[in-house]
């Protein structure tokens, strides 16, 4: 039986493995106990780059990438690679409408926000208007609103896309010049007291999306825009 046939049968079992959760009511999370301590033992950890958390080779505490000033953001981190248990729940999430994934995401990214960046305001990375209108809400949007609950810090949809190719079809050079004018700042919220902010994304690629916004968010006025990202990939 496929794992979509198991959860119409049983709504209260794990996403990743589909063992049956002990109970629908008291479950927390819409994962096992099991598959969870698997995700909390592959989140990163160690030597990484100071700014974009990538792995690092032989350079000592910025890669090579950043060294370049690559990225117009000041610091990301990430919580998982993207790969195993994480790559799987953020598909589901993404494209097979597994919206109650969000309140898992909400506490692993919740948390590290408290820890990493206490008291910095949230600004979610916008979904492109297709992947919007196909799953009927924005995916970061959703997220922030759980932590925004959850963890106390306000978050601020001041970032809007504009319809475009996606970028996950696109090469890296491709994924840069698509981004050219697609992300807009939307200063109808209340947002002129925002100095620094922490952008949030699911997967942090070639950090192309994330330095983009970071861009914008900067020409607005913002003089600090670090970046968490659920997985690194
Ligand atoms: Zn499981
Ligand atoms: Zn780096």
């Amino acid at each position: 039986m496929t794992r979509d046939a198991l959860s119409l049968l049983f709504p209260g079992s794990c996403l990743s493995c589909g063992t049956v959760l002990d109970s629908i009511e008291t479950a927390e999370f819409p994962l096992c106990k099991e598959c969870m301590t698997v995700l909390a033992h592959s989140q990163i950890y160690g030597a990484r780059c100071e700014v974009c958390s990538s792995h690092l080779i032989s350079e000592i505490k910025i890669c090579t990438r950043c060294r370049g000033n690559a990225f117009s953001f000041d610091r990301a981190i990430s919580l998982f690679e993207y790969t195993g248990i994480i790559k799987e729940l953020i598909h589901q999430f993404k494209f097979e409408g597994r919206r109650s994934l969000a309140v898992y995401f909400a506490d692993v990214l919740g948390k590290k926000a408290v820890d990493c960046f206490p008291g910095i305001p949230i600004v979610p990375v916008p979904s492109s208007p297709q992947s919007k209108k196909k799953r009927g809400w924005d995916q970061m949007r959703v997220i922030a609103k759980k932590i925004e609950k959850i963890a106390n810090i306000p978050s601020f949809s001041v970032l809007d896309r504009k319809a475009g190719i996606q970028q996950k079809e696109l090469g890296v050079i491709d994924r840069a010049s698509n981004l050219k004018g697609s992300i807009v700042f939307d200063d109808s919220h209340e947002s002129s007291e925002l100095r620094e902010v922490l952008l949030l994304d699911d997967v942090l690629t070639t950090g192309a999306t994330a330095s983009e916004c970071a861009r914008i968010l900067k020409d607005n006025g913002i003089q600090k825009v670090y970046v968490l990202t659920l997985a690194l990939d």
